[in-house]
């Protein structure tokens, strides 16, 4: 089967990204296990963290997702993270994944501006009670028509690069949301997956590509980060290994892909165990520790923390 190319940005993007009529490599069997079964072991062995880190939760459970994983950067920031708010680029990131996905769905046959519109009317009319919540901020958007044309240009500039990925060729699973429980359930690791092409080929070898949609300014470290944490959660999830994981720039058309590699699947592991291990020791701070008793980092990411005026460490 062959895939319909467009164009050369697309014959580009089936070579860079697709890496399309090359060998896929042999997964060992069992690999899959493996990673969660050292998972479950490192957690296991971390078991006074997990109680200490799950006994802090209102829920009783240890909620590990791409953010808080980063913030295990710093003591700090996982104590006073900046709480989340809507603004005009991250609302329409959400909007530019969502509209990519409904324009996949269908199969493109409609116009950019009538899927931006739907996808706008969806979003809008999801939560429109909140005040907090995206619905809430798109019916009081002061631009909706700027902000639908910036949209509709990022959905554009995605079509012109990617092609078509008919059904019969490949098995497209997008934004698909993993929930995995671990530690009898006081653990959850919890991501989603953008876009998982899948071969309709099962066999002894890797064949699934994991990319996430990327829409904002690239951050090569954290964008990698969170790239390696989507194929480890497809991973867990169907017990089997990606080919490949990336990174695909929507503005600039750009791909920055990782080969199958199972260290650093064993890396992401051991950083979702150490992440409850600092979660642990944060949780056994008394209330109010000082910054002397707290590991502190400071980086760019001093901008999300709600700490960062009195911080020593902010300023460097
Ligand atoms: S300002 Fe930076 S270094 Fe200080 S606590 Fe926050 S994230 Fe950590």
């Amino acid at each position: 089967m062959s895939l319909p190319l467009e164009s050369p940005a697309q014959q580009r993007l089936a070579d860079d990204l697709l890496a399309w009529g090359e060998d896929r490599p042999v997964a060992a069997p069992g690999v899959a296990a493996e990673l969660r079964g050292e998972l479950q072991r490192g957690l296991a062995e971390q078991h006074d963290a997990v109680a200490a880190a799950a006994s802090a939760r209102r829920d009783g459970r240890v909620w590990l997702t791409r953010t808080t994983l980063e913030r295990a950067v710093c003591d700090g920031w996982q104590l006073e993270p900046e709480p989340f708010e809507h603004t005009w680029e991250n609302v329409r990131s959400h909007l530019v994944v969502a509209a990519i996905v409904e324009d996949w769905g269908r199969d493109r046959r409609v116009a950019i501006d009538a899927v931006v519109a739907d996808v706008w009317r969806q979003e809008a009319s999801r939560q429109p009670g909140d005040p907090g919540s995206r619905s809430a901020w798109l019916n009081a958007c002061e631009d909706p028509q700027r902000l639908r044309a910036e949209v509709a240009e990022l959905v554009a500039t995605f079509r012109e690069v990617w092609p078509r990925i008919p059904g019969e060729v490949l098995v497209s699973d997008l934004r698909r949301t993993h929930t995995l429980r671990l530690a009898r359930g006081r653990v959850v690791l919890r991501g989603t997956t953008d876009v998982v092409l899948d071969s309709h080929r099962q066999d002894d070898r890797a064949r699934a590509l994991v990319v996430d949609l990327r829409t904002g300014l690239p951050r090569p470290g954290r964008d990698r980060r969170a790239a390696r944490f989507s194929a480890l959660l497809w991973t867990l999830h169907t017990g089997r290994l990606p080919f490949r994981w990336a990174s695909f720039h929507v503005p600039e058309g750009r791909v920055e892909v990782e080969d199958l590699d199972v260290e650093v699947l064993r890396d992401v592991v051991a950083s979702v165990v150490d992440a409850v291990i600092q979660l642990g020791r944060i949780a056994d701070l008394r209330p109010g520790a000082s910054d002397h008793e707290l590991r502190l980092s400071g980086g760019t990411w001093c901008d999300h923390c709600r700490r960062r005026v009195a911080c020593p460490e902010a300023p460097r």
